[in-house]
Order: structure tokens, then sequence, then C-alpha cells
């Protein structure tokens, strides 16, 4: 059996695009491995009429709906995809061959914590990436933020917002310039260089950070900055362009570098976040379901976004 469009990632991406192909009529399979990105926290923030929702509810409901549409599902892993101008082909862990004329990928991408006790028990609760996920319910506390350069003069000036009392930990050198150093000391944001050992966490709760000299200090809350990688192989078995910090190449359409493939979510933009990649899924499949119209057709438009309604 070809179906019309094979979406790997059943998260938010994947969820709403699978939604949308259904409700146009389309043979969709979902194929997804795992919890998403969200799943170490209890509560999703930010998300239009649900905030506050568990994102293991928004995932079983946005599958439900699906499936009530037609749409179906595989809890299974894609391990390798191919594709050229005909069409897609996905292999499966247990070594199951799937054909479809379009692929979605809507993987998403795994954090990179870096290996210091406490932090992953914390992850998603009290030590996290995003204040406008988590900055509300850990406003006021005592916080630290763990990053270098850059990224740790964003965060720590931008956690301003939600706590008054905010310490850059960078466990070495700072790699701060004269001027981004003035920067911290005017919003009186305190800079500890010296190597960490580990977070004391109760629960998961982050109570203090352990420096490698022993000495402890008190915080309520860890903001962490980590470098992320593309979830599984599937970016790079089908050798997909990507942007200069690593994620998927897409054009306004959501269409990849390689024929039949599109891509949405966490891996095709920084602004990684529950809405905006429903959002994306929900453009790339309107897209997609549009090219596979003009596949059978003679009507080829210039500019597919021309076509949303
Ligand atoms: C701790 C934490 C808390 C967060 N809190 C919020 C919040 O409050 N509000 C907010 O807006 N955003 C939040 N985010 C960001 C949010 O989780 C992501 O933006 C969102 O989940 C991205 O959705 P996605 O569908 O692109 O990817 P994901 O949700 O990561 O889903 C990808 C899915 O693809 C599956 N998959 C991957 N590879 C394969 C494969 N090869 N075969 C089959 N399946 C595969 C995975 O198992 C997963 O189910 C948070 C992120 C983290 C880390």
């Amino acid at each position: 059996m070809i179906h019309d469009v094979l979406i790997a990632g059943g998260g938010p991406a994947g969820l709403t695009a699978a939604l949308v192909l259904a409700r146009a009529g389309r043979n969709v399979l979902v194929l997804d491995a795992g919890k998403g990105r969200n799943a170490p926290a209890a509560h999703a923030h930010n998300v239009f009429t649900r905030d506050g929702a568990s994102p293991l509810e928004l995932r079983r409901i946005g599958r439900e709906q699906a499936e009530g549409y037609g749409a179906r599902f595989l809890d299974a892993e894609a391990v390798h995809a191919s594709a050229d101008a005909k069409g897609v082909q996905v292999r499966l862990a247990d070594g199951t061959e799937l054909k479809a004329h379009r692929l979605l990928l809507a993987t998403g991408v795994v954090d990179e914590l870096p290996d210091l006790p406490g932090l992953a028990e914390a992850w998603g609760e009290t030590a996290v990436h995003c204040p406008y996920c988590h900055g509300y319910e850990l406003r006021g506390r005592p916080t630290a933020v763990l990053a270098r350069g850059e990224r740790g003069v964003h965060l720590a000036t931008l956690l301003l917002g939600w706590t008054d009392q905010v310490t850059l930990l960078s466990d070495g050198p700072a790699e701060l310039s004269t001027e981004q150093q003035a920067v911290l000391t005017e919003r009186e944001i305190a800079v500890r260089e010296e190597r960490l050992s580990a977070f004391d966490v109760a629960g998961r709760q982050v109570q203090g950070v352990l420096f490698a000299s022993g000495e402890r200090m008190e915080v309520g809350a860890v903001y962490v900055s980590p470098p992320q990688h593309l979830r599984g192989s599937l970016p790079d078995a089908l050798g997909l362009a990507r942007t200069d910090t690593g994620l998927v190449k897409v054009d306004e359409t959501h269409r990849t570098s390689v024929p039949n493939v599109w891509a949405c979510g966490d891996l095709t933009t920084p602004m990684q976040a529950v809405q905006g990649a429903g959002a994306s899924g929900l453009l790339a499949a309107a897209m997609i379901n549009f090219d596979l119209i003009a596949a059978g057709t003679r009507y080829k438009p210039d500019n597919l976004l021309s076509t949303i309604s």
C-alpha cells in the first residue's frame, strides 16, 4: 500500500499535521517513537485555551482527534528513509518497509544536558531552559543561569522580568567581552566562573548549587541553555540541507531540500514552542495537500503559499 503521507513524529507538530491531512481526506500514517521533548514537564504553558495542560494529555487528545478523522498511528521508530521524485520509503526498527507519496518529518530535537548530578532529576520542573515556559511558576526565586558568553548574557538579563536574584554560572571561563560584563554589572547579575560539581536537588526541587571547592550556594531554580541535536537518524539518512545552526532547512512552505520531504516543528526553528510547532504542522500539511493535488492535475502554481485558501 502507498500512503498519501507518512508523518514521522507524533508531537504537537506531527499531530496537528495529521489532523489537517486526515480532515482533507488524505490517507495518513503517523509513526511515533516516544513521549516528546516536553514530557518531563507536568504542565505546558502558553498554549491557547489549554494553558497548564499536561503535555502527555495534549498528545493523547491530539491523537484521538486525528484518529477520529481516519488518521492512523504506529508506535514505532523510523530508522531509515530515502526519497526521490517518485516518492518516499521509510524503514521501521523492526524492518517493516513503508511507502508514501510524501514524508513529513516532525521528529523534534534532543537537549544535551550538561553532565552535572541533580540536573536530570530536576529537568522540566526547577531546572529548565525557557523563561516563557517556566518563568511564572519559578518567579521571585534565587535563580542560577548555567551558560557562557552571549547566550548567558541574554538569558540572565531576560530573567530579570521574573526575578531580581540572578547569578550567572559559567562552570569555567565566562567568555564575556568587557561590554557584556558591564551590562551584567549594571543589572546586578553576579558572575561565578568556578567549576561546579553538582546541583543539590530534593525530589525535583533544586535547592542549591555545589561548587567543586565544596562551597554551596542556595538557589531555587536553574536555567540551562543546552546545545541540541536533531532527534533520530532520518535527517541524515535523507541528506537534508541544514541551516548554519544545524536545523533542517525548509522554505516558506516547509519543503526541505529533498524531493517529496517536508519538515515542521522544533527541528526547523529556533523559536521552539508547542503552539509554534502546531502552527508549522498546519502550514506544512496544507502545503503538502495542495502539492498532492497539483501533482494530479495540470495546475502548477508558481507559489504554493498562494493556494492557502
Ligand atoms: C522541559 C521542557 C518543557 C517545555 N515546556 C514548554 C511549554 O510549557 N510551552 C511550550 O510552548 N513549549 C514548551 N517546550 C517546548 C516544546 O516541548 C516543543 O517546542 C514541542 O514539543 C515541539 O514539538 P514537536 O512536535 O516539534 O517535537 P516533539 O514534541 O519533541 O515530538 C517529536 C516526536 O517525534 C518522535 N520521533 C522522533 N524521531 C522519531 C523517529 N525516527 N521515528 C518515529 N518517531 C520519532 C518522538 O518520539 C516525539 O514523540 C518545553 C520543552 C522542554 C524541553
